[in-house]
């Protein structure tokens, strides 16, 4: 039997999970599509999912008996009324980053999921997905570099649109690392520093470009992370890991190496969909298992909030230069 989704939100990742839902993964269907735009919905359900039903009232697509379960993709703001929502009815729910704009919001999330007593939520944070992300944490989990002292991030996109503010390059860009970082390192953050190197002219005028967050976790390690969303050269994700005995790097994507006009070169992607493709398809097929186990295993509600707590500091800190101490409560067994 096929689990019936209702998608909210048909912008840029909520078709992409639309056409791997119908076309790549196995075991789901997108049945329901609702999005603020009916329009856009529309050019969706046109596109990739035919038989699904376009409801204009996203609150109906989430009671619907057409939809078993929901995948959140409408923007940010958003998220939060409609997880809570789907944890009111009881129904499995995959939201996008960020869970909630605000800490605040995700501690709503989690207090009404544990009220309901199981698991429902799964957020989008694709990377501990990444084939290479999961090499890099097996490497570390041997020991085989001794314990974790220092990493240098690099998160760089081409260029971002005229909307995009310097909050955003913690809120939507660097919540990333936050997950991501703290999968792999097993550790939580305790405070955190941001600093601007000199402005990018490519960079608009409103927009504080590059950026540095340093990060302290728990047991000691500092983390170095560069910002850079108007790179121009490519869509670029850089991890090191300095160990006691040895350094571990993030694998690159593959890319043939081409020998012509006199130079040795490899192409670099400039789209983060084509970057983590695969990782977006295995977490999605997960969700899809988990919700017809009756066990969700991927990136729970409290790893939304632990990054959403990482990230009001690191938003308070480009405020004002200082560290800012980063307050995570004890993590409850319900997680665990
Ligand atoms: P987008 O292209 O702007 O799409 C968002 C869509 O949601 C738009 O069609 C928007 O309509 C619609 N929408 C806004 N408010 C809504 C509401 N209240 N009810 C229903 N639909 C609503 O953005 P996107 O790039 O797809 O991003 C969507 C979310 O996914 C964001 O939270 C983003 O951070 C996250 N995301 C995650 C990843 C990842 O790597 N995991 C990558 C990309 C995006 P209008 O355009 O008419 O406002």
């Amino acid at each position: 039997m096929s689990l019936k989704l209702g998608v909210i939100g048909t912008g840029a990742i909520g078709q992409d999970h639309i056409r791997r839902c119908m076309q790549t993964l196995s075991g789901a269907r997108v049945s329901a599509v609702n999005d603020i735009n009916p329009d856009s919905a529309a050019g969706a359900v046109e596109k990739y999912a035919p038989a699904a039903r376009i409801v204009v009232d996203p609150h109906q697509l989430i009671a619907s008996d057409e939809v078993d379960a929901v995948l959140v993709t409408s923007w940010g703001p958003s998220h939060e009324e409609f997880v809570l929502g789907a944890i009111r009815v009881g129904k499995y729910v995959f939201c996008e980053k960020p869970l909630a704009t605000t800490a605040e919001g995700c501690r709503r999330i989690v207090e009404a999921e544990m009220k309901h007593g199981k698991r429902l939520v799964q957020v989008g944070f694709m990377r501990p997905y990444d084939t290479g992300y999961r090499a890099l944490k097996a490497v570390l989990d041997s020991g085989r570099i001794g314990d974790p002292l220092m990493l240098h991030c690099a998160h760089r996109n081409p260029r971002v649109g005229k909307n995009y503010s310097t909050d955003m390059a913690i809120t939507d860009t660097l919540i990333h690392e936050l997950d991501v970082l703290r999968w792999l390192l097993n550790d939580d953050y305790v405070s955190a520093q941001v600093v601007f190197p000199r402005h990018s002219p490519k960079a608009l005028p409103h927009l504080r470009d590059p950026q540095i967050v340093l990060l302290e976790t728990a047991k000691g390690t500092r983390i170095d992370v560069e910002i850079f969303v108007n790179c121009q050269y490519g869509y670029d994700i850089q991890c090191e890991v300095v160990g006691e005995l040895g350094i571990a790097k993030l694998p690159e994507p593959s890319a043939v190496l081409l020998r012509s006009q006199a130079a040795r070169s490899e192409a670099i992607l400039t789209d983060w969909k084509e970057r983590f493709i695969a990782a977006y398809d295995v977490e999605l097929q997960d969700f899809i298992g988990g919700v017809c186990e009756g066990r969700l295993r991927g990136p729970s509600s409290w790893s939304g909030y632990a990054a959403a707590v990482a990230a009001d500091a690191c938003v308070a800190a480009q405020g004002t230069g200082a560290v800012v101490p980063i307050k995570l409560p004890a993590q409850p067994g319900f997680y665990a």
